[in-house]
């Protein structure tokens, strides 16, 4: 295991997930209730509970504060400002709110300006009305790009669009014109998604409508080549972003950083060496005699056993340690996501372990689809589509 430093135990990337929701999409599987004015309100002051609760035990000084969801644009302003202020924020480089298109009007974004908000996630999805009524979304094509004007002339200069493919019956011309209109507004990212149905979803009796794989491949390829042939970056499988304008946050999660999540169904990824706040000199107490132990918590996906768990004064109820073994392989299925690849050192450092030795066998039966060098293993352009298979080979 490598040795941690000083700075390694103070955590840098916060999420905070907003479980509410005017109306649930027929697609998702995200934990999140109807919205009502009395709900939000009593949910962040249990939030705001649970972050001093964490703010006792841990060093929280992020440069990433990422509000999911649910709808966090359901929040007023005045609720945002009184979350991030339990948090020293200074130096912090992004704090992402994601938007339905929906909610967002002169007034709305009249009242963001006066929070510390400097990237919008705009759930875009598509530009076709059909498919937005399919996937049950609230807005429609026009409110997409209206709402996004809005945030321009209010001075927001970092956003990104969620783009779905892979619906049914979609065509490729269907993909084309929503990916011909994000292109045309110009956001700074996009991030792409294949959309995949959980059984549990209303949209589930429409699976037999999904385009087959070879279809949503050629899906995927048009989208990525003609992003990058606009000016992208592909910097993940999914993810494309203008120059400087990688997701911060959501590249923690890729290299294997260690973040809180906050909020009912929020996931946190730690290590024990955190577990010591700073003394009153600004030292850390080391407890380097322990072995590191790696683990996960998910917050309860219900209120009342969430709020029930802050009543009592606790947090992360829901640990599970990662095994080396596990971290391992989780290291190598995150690393790869990236098309700058999986850092051969770091992992040797983190795991001391040779990679291409202990990988061999499934190095060699992919030779056609991974790229190697002295530095990094990546995926070849043509393992996009089918990383998943590659990945359960070296799980
Ligand atoms: S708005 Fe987002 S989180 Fe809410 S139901 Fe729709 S997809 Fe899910």
């Amino acid at each position: 295991m490598g040795k941690n430093t000083q700075a390694d135990q103070v955590i840098r990337y916060v999420y905070i997930h907003v479980p509410f929701c005017l109306r649930k999409c027929s697609y998702c599987s995200f934990y999140s209730v109807n919205f009502s004015l009395e709900a939000c309100g009593r949910f962040v002051k249990y939030l705001i509970k649970e972050i001093n609760l964490f703010k006792q035990k841990y060093c929280i000084k992020p440069k990433t504060i990422y509000f999911g969801g649910g709808t966090p644009s359901l929040l007023t302003a005045e609720q945002i400002n009184s979350i991030v202020s339990q948090f020293d924020i200074s130096i912090v480089e992004e704090i992402t709110l994601e938007c339905n298109p929906v909610n967002i009007n002169d007034e709305f974004v009249n009242e963001l300006k006066t929070t510390k908000i400097n990237r919008i996630s705009l759930g875009a999805q598509s530009f076709i009305d059909k498919e937005l009524r399919i996937l049950s979304r609230l807005h429609k094509a026009d409110k997409i790009e209206s709402g996004y004007k809005i945030l321009r002339d209010h001075g927001y200069n970092n956003i990104s669009f969620d783009l779905i493919y892979g619906l049914p019956n979609q065509t490729k011309k269907d993909v084309e014109y929503s990916l011909a209109e994000m292109i045309r507004l110009d956001p700074e990212h996009i991030s792409t998604y294949c959309l995949s149905l959980g059984k549990e979803v209303p949209l589930f009796s429409h699976n037999d409508q999904i385009p087959n794989d070879e279809r949503v491949s050629d899906f995927y390829y048009l989208i990525r080549n003609k992003l990058i042939s606009t000016g992208y970056e592909h910097y993940e499988i999914s993810n494309f972003a203008k120059e400087g304008f990688i997701s911060n946050h959501n590249i923690c999660y890729w290299n294997d950083k260690y973040y809180l999540g906050f909020g009912p169904s929020a996931a946190g990824y730690l290590n024990n060496y955190y577990s010591e706040c700073p003394d009153e000199i600004g030292m850390y107490r080391r407890i380097n005699d322990e072995e590191k132990i790696i683990y996960r918590y998910n917050n309860s996906a219900n209120f009342e056993t969430y709020y029930k768990m802050l009543d009592e004064n606790k947090i992360m109820r829901d640990k599970s340690i990662l095994n080396e073994d596990n971290h391992e392989k989780e290291f190598i299925f995150l690393g790869l996501r990236k098309v700058s690849g999986l850092d051969l050192e770091e992992f040797e450092n983190k795991f001391e372990t040779d990679f291409t030795k202990k990988y061999e066998r499934v190095i060699h039966k992919f030779r056609n689809l991974l790229e190697i060098n002295d530095e990094t293993i990546k995926l070849k352009l043509e393992a996009y589509f089918i990383s998943n298979e590659i990945f359960s080979e070296f799980m």
